[in-house]
């Protein structure tokens, strides 16, 4: 066996240690699934083993769970095949878990699980079909879970048939619908595992386990079983499921598959025995992999997003280097968020302002989440105070000698962001990179203040900082790719996911999203009810319905932005519905957004917000009556299709390059539809022939936020998608 190694004591009590080659997380693929099945043989056969104990041989893991990268090869095989072949296919490749863990669980001889780390979806799974599971107590990084539902898959291992059998429908759905990860104690509580050990002392107790419990069964093999809870059809389990399917209707509206099909396994499931049970989880597990949802999800939420978090996108020729210090300048709301983070992953920072009482008070911003953090015991006192001492708050440049790179998050003014460069630069090393945070300003023309430009790069956070996972590099005319790659490094070191991004006004996120805001507005100056407008927007998926995003992003903001423009380009710039609506807010009614509890919405002392009454005035033909307003639905198409057709002219202008990085960013940048797999992905499942259609219509009826651009007519023309046309290899448009 390649994975697995199998000893055996002198009590006859087999050692299965699983360690797979070369990785340092094992996860289960087909191979691995494989050499379980031949040990679950071998334990139940050869008589000199009397029971076993499985363990990992990775210091801290167990098991990460399914190899999803491996299901590439068996869908590009299975879709080949009519839709019957398919579906047989597929099933006969995913029940071999359920042949190979249910030989395990009915050898017939004691299986304890030794969990001395983390043991995600499939990693929990296997211990699941073993009869006794102990977990490491000393191991903070140790979390049970089966988290599948995440990336729009359902736990396929078996675990939506043992997880409810064993803990009750009630807190398996807690665990499996949220895709929850829990520690040792925590499990312990809720009966997923038995016991709990310093790690040195698992192995040993979970051989005294086995010893002392030589028939041992599981409880749904045993006569008399009865479900934890109640099943379906007893009186109390029936309340779980009454209360369960419409909850996930209000959670995911009924955008996300998997929590739909969880539940039915679930249901279908504890009405018949194990066997059955799992039969049944396999047909919607089948069922499921095969909808568009699920395999967008797992290719960006999973594949890309790794792939991407591992400096994917870093030029060829560029090896990965360290980063240890780094120096902020501007220690404000976004600096201050810059600093925490990156002294949180190690690194060592100088905060500097323009004065020490300023550079103290964004110290002070990591020393309140830390605090936080060791309140909710999440960190020891010891750990935070290592982590705030990395951070050192100066006025002094001299800091900046020994940095590897420069992160600028002074305010958002030109010549100010100018004479920072300056100053920085006398001081800094000459391999090290200077990146400014700006928003709006392009990196190209900031870079003319550089002695450097080609170690000049935009490093560009969302807020809170240390709550958005994503970050976006602009590249400017004269970036190398020496400075992208050390950008690259520091961000993946600080653990957000980096996408590349040409230099253009808004870069990409900010401007896609910017379409999402100018609906919302466009659909009120149409008539239609701003509740609708903002709850067909949460049904469409979005985090936040337009109107609301706005409040947040500040009215004033988008003022300033639409008289910038007039001075830049001239007030025939200034088209469409939402100039009206952003003047009539700030000029007559100051009404600025959440910062000033009137915007859009209105907010009050105790933390509620109400829409504002009067926005029926921005419907230009005034409000639809009712029977006229629009569905939901075509509220979702228009939201949906606006963010996606810019994110598809950002490809046709290479902005983006990559899809994998559009679709990512699109998700973790400004919260586009998770459940689609991103912006591209969207038009990729609908088709370019049939989105470029609707297009058209919704161009003549809703204006040019329709227009797509000559690259999708073009790909709609030849049946192409983004991910055949610019798949893995970049290339520009
Ligand atoms: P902020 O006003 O909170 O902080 C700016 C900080 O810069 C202040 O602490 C100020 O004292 C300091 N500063 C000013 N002049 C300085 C100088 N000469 N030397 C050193 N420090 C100086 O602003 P912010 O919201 O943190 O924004 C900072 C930058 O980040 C801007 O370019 C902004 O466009 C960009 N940005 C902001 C957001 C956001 O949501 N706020 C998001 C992305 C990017």
């Amino acid at each position: 066996m390649k994975h697995f190694t199998l000893d055996i004591d002198k009590d006859g009590i087999a050692l299965i240690t699983f360690n797979s080659p070369d990785v340092s997380m094992n996860v289960l693929s087909s191979a691995v699934l494989d050499e379980i099945g031949q040990w679950a043989q071998t334990i139940a056969n050869d008589d000199a083993i009397k029971g076993a104990v499985i363990t990992s041989g990775k210091d801290n893991a167990f098991c990460a769970g399914a190899d999803l990268s491996g299901l590439g090869s068996i869908f590009s095989e299975a879709e080949k095949l009519s839709h019957d072949e398919r579906n047989a296919l597929l099933y006969k490749e995913f029940t071999v878990i359920h042949t190979n863990f249910r030989k395990l669980e009915t050898c017939g001889k004691p299986i304890a699980a030794a969990i001395n780390g983390l043991a995600l979806g499939g990693g929990l799974e296997i211990t699941l079909a073993c009869h006794y599971r102990i977990a490491a107590c000393d191991n903070a990084k140790l979390k049970l879970g089966l988290p599948e539902a995440m990336v729009g898959v359902l736990p396929g291992g078996g675990g939506t048939q043992r997880l409810p059998r064993l803990i009750g429908a009630m807190n398996a759905f807690d665990l499996m619908m949220q895709g929850k990860m829990i520690s040792a104690d925590k499990a312990l509580a809720l009966g997923v595992i038995h016991e709990t050990a310093p790690t040195s002392e698992l192995i040993e107790k979970a051989k005294a386990w086995v010893k002392a419990n030589p028939d041992a069964k599981q409880p749904w093999d045993q006569e008399k079983f009865k479900i934890p809870g109640g099943g379906p059809y007893h009186p109390a389990g029936a309340q779980t499921f009454m209360g369960v399917a419409p909850m996930i209707r209000k959670n995911t509206y009924g955008n996300y598959p998997a929590q739909r099909y969880i539940l039915s396994c679930v249901y279908e499931g504890l009405q018949v025995g194990i066997d059955a049970g799992l039969r049944i989880e396999c047909r919607y597990f089948t069922c499921l992999m095969q909808r568009p949802e699920s395999r967008n999800m797992i290719r960006s939420i999973f594949l890309s997003k790794q792939a991407l978090d591992k400096a994917g996108a870093r030029p060829e020729g560029q090896s990965k280097g360290a980063i240890k210090k780094i120096a902020v300048i501007g220690a404000g709301f976004m600096g201050a968020g810059v600093a925490y983070v990156s002294a949180m992953a190690g690194v060592d920072v100088a905060l500097v302002d323009v004065d020490q009482d300023a550079a103290i008070k964004g110290k002070a911003f990591a020393q309140k989440e830390l605090t936080k953090r060791v309140g909710y015991k999440k960190m020891d006192q010891a750990k935070a105070d290592a982590i705030l001492a990395r951070i050192t708050p100066t006025t002094d440049y001299a800091a900046l000698a020994d940095v590897d790179l420069v992160v600028e998050a002074v305010f958002e003014n030109r010549e100010l962001k100018a004479k920072i460069t300056k100053m920085a630069e006398e001081h800094m090393q000459k391999t090290a990179v200077f990146g400014s945070n700006t928003s709006t300003l392009p990196i190209t023309g900031l870079a003319e203040a550089s002695a450097r430009p080609e170690n000049f790069i935009g490093i560009h956070f969302f807020s809170p900082v240390h709550k958005m996972m994503l970050v976006e590099l602009i590249v400017g005319k004269q970036t190398s790719d020496y400075a992208i790659s050390r950008a690259l490094d520091f961000v993946t070191k600080i653990r957000k996911t980096p996408i590349v991004v040409s230099d253009t006004r808004g870069f990409y996120a900010n401007r896609c999203v910017m379409r999402y805001i100018e609906q919302g507005m466009a659909l009120l100056s149409e008539g239609v009810l701003p509740a609708l407008i903002e709850n067909a927007a949460r049904m469409a998926g979005m985090p936040v319905g337009p109107l609301s995003l706005q409040d947040e992003v500040a009215i004033d903001l988008g003022y300033k932005i639409l008289k910038q423009t007039e001075d830049d380009l001239g007030p025939e710039a200034i088209a469409g519905p939402t100039a009206p609506i952003i003047r009539a807010m700030i000029e007559k009614y100051d009404r600025k957004g959440r910062k000033n509890a009137k915007g859009f919405y209105d907010y009050s002392d105790d933390g509620k917000k109400r829409l504002w009454p009067e926005l029926g005035q921005f419907a230009v033909d005034g409000v639809l009556a009712e029977d006229e307003q629009p569905t939901p639905a075509y509220i979702k198409e228009r939201i949906l299709y606006a963010q996606a057709i810019e994110a598809a002219r950002c490809m046709a202008e290479g902005i983006v390059q990559d899809p994998r990085e559009a679709d990512v960013g699109s998700i973790l940048g400004w919260g586009f539809a998770p459940y689609t797999g991103g912006a591209l992905s969207y038009i990729d499942t609908i088709g370019a022939d049939t989105f470029v259609k609707r297009a058209d219509e919704l161009a003549a009826s809703s204006g040019a936020a329709y227009v797509v651009p000559d690259l999708l007519r073009e790909m709609a023309k030849n049946g192409e998608t983004f991910y055949g046309r610019f798949g893995k290899e970049k290339k520009a448009a």
